[in-house]
């Protein structure tokens, strides 16, 4: 059966410790300046100046070409930029989206004027982007969405409704999905994915609160927005195709099992150099666990360098790695509970921020009970 799964090892090349030396640098100074507060959930933690700080440095849209304003460095440099800033809980949050999913998707299935019209400003730091999919019946069961792009004379005008949309309130663009074909029985045809220029008349974008009371994703209405023909991305009906053809990009990076990182850095604080069994034995356990997801992380981009499409591994470890992340909040609080002394206040307060966060990690970018219907396809289970 786990032939169906390769994690072949990946060694780093040398060029990578230069690189990481150079983002601690960064980051050192970044902490001496004081300009934010360690927080490695990337999905509540942005700052636009520092997106823009980072586009300076290089280290946005790494991997693409330099005539999109890329720096054509390979996915395993960008894997070691990316790790650092998860773990010194950098704010990635503003261009996190741009940068991972929608500038890949442009890459590979827009037009030269979109890339050349969207990519530069990405790898500035400049422009942001947002993904309109989920609807208020449509989570899980993508395909069943009802937002409707009606062709219209030069493009499309699109009704109806995008929820749990993440930074929509400061994006500049969302890639939307709709519906631009008749609602046929199969429900996976007759989609399409469009450029949303989020100050298009008709837009209204309402906050949603999260239970840590911010606010990062919300409700778009979309009332008669017309979209021109050229936002369109790729082919006309082909959206569920594109959707789904990036997932390995999605669902494979060290974001889905670092989000708790600031935590288990406070748990090794907290044991010291001699800690009390119990202490000893979570951090050991903690720490074999997290090594073993960052070799399967890092083996996915060994691959997708290598020109692969693994995804079926990046569901295997964005499974594994958000039932890790969601562990570890868990097993401080139980901690906690037992052996108080020493943990000291910056602890509390990283509990408490992570206990609110992590119930979403197993929801955004596809649930477990969903991951595992993929594992088990690809594993000619079902
Ligand atoms: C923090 C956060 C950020 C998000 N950001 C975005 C965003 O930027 N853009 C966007 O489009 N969406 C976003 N989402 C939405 C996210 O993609 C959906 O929440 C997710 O796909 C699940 O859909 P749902 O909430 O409708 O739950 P449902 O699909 O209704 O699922 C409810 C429960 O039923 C289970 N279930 C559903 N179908 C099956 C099945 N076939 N077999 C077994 N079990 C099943 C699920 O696993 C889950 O436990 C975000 C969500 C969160 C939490």
């Amino acid at each position: 059966m786990s032939a169906a799964f390769r994690f072949d090892p990946v060694e780093l090349p040398p060029e990578c410790s230069a690189l990481r030396a150079e983002v601690r640098e960064f980051i050192a100074a970044e902490l001496a300046a004081g300009l934010w507060v360690p927080n490695s959930d990337f999905g509540s933690h942005r700052s636009a100046a520092f997106s823009r700080r980072l586009g300076a440095r290089g280290w946005i849209g790494m991997t693409w070409p330099r005539r999109y304003g890329g720096h054509e460095r390979s996915m395993l440099e960008r894997y070691v930029v990316t790790e650092e800033l998860l773990a010194a809980g950098a704010p990635v949050g503003s261009h996190w989206i741009a940068d991972r999913q929608s500038a890949p998707l442009l890459l590979r299935y827009g037009t030269e004027d979109q890339r050349l019209a969207f990519l530069p400003g990405i790898a500035e730091g400049e422009i942001f982007f947002c993904i309109g999919m989920s609807e208020p019946n449509s989570g899980s069961d993508l395909a069943s969405i009802r937002t409707r792009g009606a062709p219209v004379a030069g493009g499309w005008e699109v009704t109806g409704t995008k929820v749990w949309t993440s930074y929509a309130h400061e994006s500049h663009f969302a890639i939307t999905l709709v519906r631009t074909g008749p609602a046929e029985a199969d429900h996976h045809a007759g989609l399409s994915q469009l450029i949303l220029d989020l100050k298009s008349p008709g837009i209204t974008i309402r906050p949603i609160i999260n239970i840590a009371g911010e606010h990062d994703f919300n409700e778009v209405v979309l009332d008669h927005v017309f979209v021109p023909a050229d936002r369109l991305v790729g082919r006309e009906g082909e959206g569920w195709r594109q959707v789904t053809s990036e997932l390995a990009f999605e669902r494979s990076g060290p974001e889905r099992f670092l989000s708790s990182f600031q935590l288990l850095r406070e748990v090794v604080r907290w044991a010291g150099p001699d800690p009390e069994p119990q202490l000893a034995d979570a951090v050991g356990r903690m720490t074999a666990q997290l090594w073993t997801l960052r070799r399967m992380s890092l083996s996915i981009a060994g691959m997708l360098q290598a020109g692969q499409t693994p995804n079926l591994e990046a569901a295997v470890v964005k499974n594994l790695g958000n039932a890790f992340e969601r562990s570890i909040p868990e097993t401080a609080r139980l901690l906690m509970a037992t052996e108080r002394a020493g943990a000291g206040d910056r602890f509390a307060e990283v509990l408490d921020q992570t206990l609110l966060h992590a119930p979403s990690w197993t929801l955004r970018g596809g649930t477990p009970e969903i991951l595992r219907g993929i594992i088990a396809r690809g594993l000619g289970l079902r």
